[in-house]
């Protein structure tokens, strides 16, 4: 298995999860780019965010509403991002949805 994120998903490689449910896992990014920063994917390999069907959206977005309950930021407000394709800075092609918190963005 290559795909950095399927091994976290695997428990290969050790991750800080925040929130998982049957189909995604939420754990902290290695490199913050805010004081809250959390990654939320899906179990499953899909290699970009528009490869994603509805439901592997809707989940998504229903556990990005949870994190961002227990990080402390629903009320003060968050970013949500897919990077898409190389010129966006994607790095892992595992879709992820970035939850960017916690400061003045
Ligand atoms: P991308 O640029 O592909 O949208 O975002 C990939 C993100 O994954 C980056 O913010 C990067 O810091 C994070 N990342 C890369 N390797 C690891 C890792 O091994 N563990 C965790 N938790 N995050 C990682």
């Amino acid at each position: 298995m290559s795909c950095l994120f399927c091994r976290i998903v695997g428990g290969e490689i050790p991750a800080t999860v925040v929130h998982e449910t049957k189909t995604t896992l939420a754990f902290r990014d290695i490199q913050p780019k805010a004081p809250v920063h959390v990654l939320l994917i899906p179990r499953e390999h899909v290699p970009n965010a528009v490869d994603l069907d509805g439901d592997q959206l809707g989940d998504l977005f229903a556990a990005a509403k949870e994190v961002a309950e227990a990080e402390g930021v629903a009320e003060s407000g968050y970013r949500l991002l897919f990077n898409t394709g190389p010129d966006s800075g994607q790095e892992v092609f595992h879709a992820h949805l970035h939850l960017l918190g916690g400061r003045r963005l």
